[in-house]
């Protein structure tokens, strides 16, 4: 883990409060889990670095290595509204990587991997690394669930649970009707 500045690459919204930052990144390697904590200003306001889960690795700087990192998050507050801001070009300062990621799951073993909202962050890269697995997505709103579109092109079958549709699912509690892609869907106890 160590701290270093890196070049912004690209910092787009892509869903309404939702934004892709693309970061310059040689060394270390990432893996699926990993964290970065970001100072989003200079000076002590706001003082604490904000974590932002790594999303994707960018290319392959060779040796295991990337030629950068995509991160995805959400404006929710001060920090997140700043970085926002960020134009490509800019750098930040940067403390990473951090988290133990996830344990492998065995040869031949197939991962279910459940996540809501911007904690589908981590697992794309372990989608990535584990092939046949299955995404199950909670999201807020229909809209927000088309963060886990990104996944239709892994190896890995995605259930997509949304509040707005679970609310209208005939006022069922305790289950969720999970939706495929194929737009069949079944409903689980959860
Ligand atoms: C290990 C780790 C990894 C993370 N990875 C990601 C990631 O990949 N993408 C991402 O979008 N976020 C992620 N987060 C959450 C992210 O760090 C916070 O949303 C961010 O620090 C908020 O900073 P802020 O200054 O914008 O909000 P603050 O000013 O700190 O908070 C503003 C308001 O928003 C509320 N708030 C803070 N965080 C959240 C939240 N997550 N959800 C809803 N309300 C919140 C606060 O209670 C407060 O009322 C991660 C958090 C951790 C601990």
């Amino acid at each position: 883990m160590e701290s270093m500045t890196l070049k912004i690459l690209y910092n787009k919204e892509v869903l309404s409060g939702h934004f892709r930052l693309g970061l310059e990144w040689k060394a270390p390697a990432i893996s699926a889990g990993n964290f970065l904590m970001l100072r989003v200003a200079e000076g002590l306001d706001p003082l604490l670095r904000r974590p932002l889960g790594v999303y994707k690795a960018l290319g392959s700087g060779g040796m295991g290595g990337c030629l950068g990192v995509e991160l995805l998050y959400r404006v929710v507050g001060r920090g997140t509204k700043i970085l926002s801001l960020k134009e490509p070009g800019e750098h930040i300062d940067v403390l990473g990587p951090l988290g133990n990621g996830f344990p492998d799951p065995g040869r031949g073993k197939k991962a279910v991997m459940v996540a809501g909202g911007m904690g589908i962050v981590p697992m794309y890269m372990l989608a990535e690394r584990l092939p046949s697995s299955t995404l199950l997505f909670g999201a807020r709103s229909s809209q927000e669930a088309v963060i886990a579109d990104d996944f239709k092109g892994l190896d890995c079958k995605i259930k997509v649970s949304t509040e707005d549709e679970r609310a209208t699912a005939r006022g069922r509690t305790g289950f969720t009707k999970w939706s495929a892609p194929t737009g069949r869907s079944s409903t689980a106890r959860i």
